[in-house]
């Protein structure tokens, strides 16, 4: 079974490697890049080395759902206490959380759209 890591820039899984030496932490060049060009972004403007710049709607975007997943738990506890129904319960939170997937969160890089 091949072992998957994540991209330190774009979040998605990839396929580890087994070569030699340091993990991967990029899931392609061009994301090493923009990784790069963001961290020299956050130089400019004085953010910290681990601090990262985002656009206002992708920020939105991660708020809203995670106000969905909140609402979902949620509903869910109350179904649980009511019904017992569980699978009901892990259906509901499974349609919920399957949004996640939409979610494209990558920092601004020195390159990226405006
Ligand atoms: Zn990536």
């Amino acid at each position: 079974m091949t072992e998957l890591t994540r991209c330190t820039w774009c979040g998605k899984s990839f396929p580890r490697g087994k070569g030699p030496g340091r993990p991967p932490l990029y899931c392609r060049r061009s994301h090493r890049q923009r990784a790069y060009e963001a961290r020299t972004l956050g130089r400019v403007h004085a953010l910290g080395s681990d601090d990262v710049l985002l656009a206002r709607s992708t920020l939105q975007s991660i708020q809203d759902f995670l106000y969905e997943l909140e609402a979902a738990l949620v509903d869910v506890d109350s179904d649980l206490a009511e019904t017992g129904d569980h699978r009901a319960a892990l259906w509901h939170l499974y349609r919920v959380a399957a949004e996640a997937r939409r979610l494209e969160v990558e920092p601004k890089a020195v390159g990226s759209p405006p």
